[in-house]
């Protein structure tokens, strides 16, 4: 943290897709000195989140990476898309930033962000980096906080869990379906992750299937307009402070999809299990209820989706329990701002709903409407533009 400058008037945290689209605009509006405008990074390498994809997630398999502004992917390199997303995405952003001559400083962590004025004044972050060395203070006029949702995987709990005597893990941790040789592995979700991991384990474990909602086939097939819809509907919730909702609650799995057109192949959902044993989940009072189905994605007239039949017994042993339950945003660093509404959500308005209302001087790409590479990117242009105008606002002209 030594280097860094103790004011600026726009510090950026996390550069993945939303930083860096932000930073880029901000530098096209002149913002090109660090006591103008300050990168701060987390990772040691480019690349946000997508340098931790597991590694059989490639360009072919994602649902697609959206060019950054001004440089796209496959003019900056020349893209394989069998080549793990993990290594191409960093390639990527890294050469964006020397391109575009984008310092960013890493790995250095936001601790906290408080603004002791109250809105529309400075604020402070304090900031670590790995070593030991002195948190350091920077003060800014504005924040752009583009942390994602990475570091925090959603690992819901259920009873019995602490006594489960096999491996417990997430999609955040998962790694190749090689690890899973002979298991028997009960993957819980009902959103794209968890469709690909049970396609990838099933030539190599015993696969079985279980979310808290039946796979959400719609009638729809993807297209922008449904994109566009999608947005609307996160928006409207960010705008009344609600949580902006999975990833899967808000797009369910459109018709014509890649994740859409699988399901057929896959073990049917069973609903989920109430509870958890040594070496196996149990359901309690709704193996009745249950019925078997599988549905039939491709032409059928109804793409309603019957929930497969739990056993009998209403127990299933498992080796391994594999959640693929989604991502929450990461924003403790922020929790001095006291920006949470009873919902749990957060006030958000501006262009593209990236701005925090009470506190204009806060944006957050890639919360909630814009949590995609296309909305990050998209965002980041609003963002340049919104903050230019609150710092033209608090600041007298001489
Ligand atoms: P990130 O890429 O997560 O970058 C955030 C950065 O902030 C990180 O580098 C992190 O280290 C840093 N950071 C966090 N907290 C701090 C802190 N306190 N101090 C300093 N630095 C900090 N979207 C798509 O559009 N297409 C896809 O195909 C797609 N596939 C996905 C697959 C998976 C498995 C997941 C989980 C998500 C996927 N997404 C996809 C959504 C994806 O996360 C977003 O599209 C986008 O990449 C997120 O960009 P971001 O800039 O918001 O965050």
């Amino acid at each position: 943290t030594a280097e860094l400058p103790d004011r600026t008037q726009v510090l950026v945290i996390g550069m993945g897709q939303a930083g860096l689209s932000a930073a880029h605009h901000l530098r096209r509006r002149g913002f090109d000195t660090e006591d103008r405008l300050l990168l701060i990074d987390e990772n040691p390498g480019p690349g946000g989140a997508w340098q931790h994809r597991w590694p059989s997630l490639t360009l072919e398999t994602t649902n697609r990476v959206s060019d950054l502004p001004g440089w796209g992917l496959r003019e900056a390199l020349d893209v394989d898309a069998a080549v793990p997303a993990a290594l191409t995405v960093p390639r990527y952003y890294g050469r964006y930033e020397r391109r575009y001559g984008l310092r960013v400083h890493r790995p250095v962590t936001v601790e906290r962000v408080t603004q002791p004025g109250g809105p529309g004044t400075d604020f402070l972050a304090t900031l670590t980096a790995p070593g030991g060395a002195a948190p350091a203070t920077v003060r800014a006029q504005a924040v752009v906080s583009a942390t994602g949702t990475w570091d925090r995987p959603r690992r819901p709990y259920v009873p019995g869990l602490e006594g489960f005597h096999g491996r417990v893990l997430h999609s955040h941790d998962y790694t190749r379906a090689e690890d899973f040789r002979g298991a028997r592995v009960l993957v819980i979700g009902g959103g794209i992750s968890a469709i690909q991991h049970i396609e990838e384990l099933a030539s190599v474990a015993e696969v079985y299937w279980a979310a808290r909602s039946r796979p959400d086939i719609r009638e729809e097939e993807f297209t922008p307009e449904y994109g566009q819809a999608v947005i609307a509907r996160v928006e409207e919730r960010v705008r009344k402070g609600l949580p902006p909702g999975s990833v899967v609650s808000n797009t369910g799995l459109p018709r014509g999809t890649a994740a859409a057109a699988t399901l057929c192949t896959l073990p049917a959902c069973m609903p989920m299990f109430d509870r958890v044993g040594q070496n196996e989940v149990v359901w309690t009072g709704i193996a009745d209820a249950a019925h078997v189905g599988r549905q039939d994605p491709r032409g059928a007239e109804t793409v309603a989706y019957d929930w497969g039949r739990v056993p009998a017994s209403g127990r299933l042993g498992i080796d391994v329990l594999l959640w693929a339950t989604g991502f929450l945003h990461r924003l403790d660093h922020l929790a001095p701002l006291d920006l949470r509404t009873p919902e749990g959500g957060i006030v958000m308005d501006g262009r593209r709903a990236t701005r925090v209302a009470a506190n204009h001087g806060l944006q957050l790409p890639g919360y909630g409407p814009s949590a995609s590479t296309i909305g990050a990117n998209r965002a980041g242009r609003a963002v340049a533009r919104e903050i230019e105008e609150y710092l033209e606002r608090i600041t007298p002209s001489q």
